[in-house]
């Protein structure tokens, strides 16, 4: 269902991601406008269900998708920016991310909880924005090189309860500072262990801490993805 409903972000999100014509397959199976012609020449039944998106190609993640929820601290005003930069609280990734987080989603749940993210693709010239205010690559990537979240392949994200309750991190989000890091264990056991267990079901389904920041995981392979630089919109 997920790819079938990606199908209009694909169509979509191709004109925003400068990579994504080169990512959509010419094969059949692949491309929607193909199977529409052929329907027309050869009258046979277009197997909408078998189509397949590239695992390159940006779809959003809905919350229904898993158990997720979206707190996308960049369509607020509560971030480090003090400014909404993104029209829409929306979730935009490489498809093979997604297809991760849904695994992420299950193995969480087996737990006792919900993964409820911050951030997913950011355009790059929030990035700039972001590099203007923090100036410090631990914590910003510098945008002439792009983060991987400019590619569509880099989530921030925190656990919560089934009730939805984000669990106690140590840190507030967008924490810069030495208390945010993996290897800063000055903090309670309950910290330690709520950071342990985003961990472990993170790199359980590909995704690779970064040191400096609790919430930030990227999809291994990530970096190879082009980056994007068109704002995120809401849909008409
Ligand atoms: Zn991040």
């Amino acid at each position: 269902m997920l790819m079938v409903k990606g199908i209009n972000y694909i169509l979509y999100l191709c004109f925003i991601i400068s990579s994504c014509a080169n990512n959509v397959s010419d094969r059949p199976s692949e491309n929607p406008l193909f199977i529409e012609e052929h329907h027309q020449e050869e009258d046979i039944k277009p197997m909408v269900d078998t189509i397949e998106i590239s695992d390159t190609a940006i779809i959003e993640l809905k919350e229904e998708d898993g158990s997720f929820l979206l707190n996308m601290k960049y369509a607020t005003e509560d971030n480090f920016l003090k400014e909404k930069v993104y029209d829409c609280a929306k979730c935009l990734l490489r498809k093979k991310a997604v297809d991760a987080l849904i695994k992420a989603s299950a193995l969480a749940e087996q737990k006792g909880y919900r993964i409820m993210f911050f951030d997913c693709y950011r355009p790059l010239y929030i990035q700039e924005k972001m590099w203007e205010i923090v100036n410090d690559p631990r914590y910003v990537a510098n945008p002439a090189k792009g983060s991987i979240h400019n590619r569509g392949g880099a989530v921030d994200l925190t656990l919560a309860d089934m009730e939805g309750n984000a669990l106690d991190m140590g840190t507030k989000f967008d924490h810069f500072g030495k208390e945010a890091h993996h290897d800063y264990l000055e903090l309670s056991e309950e910290v330690l262990k709520n950071r342990e267990e985003l961990k472990n079901i993170m790199t359980a389904v590909g995704f690779i801490p970064l040191n400096s920041e609790w919430w930030h995981y990227s999809l291994e392979g990530a970096r190879n993805y082009s980056l994007g630089n068109t704002p995120i919109v809401c849909d008409e």
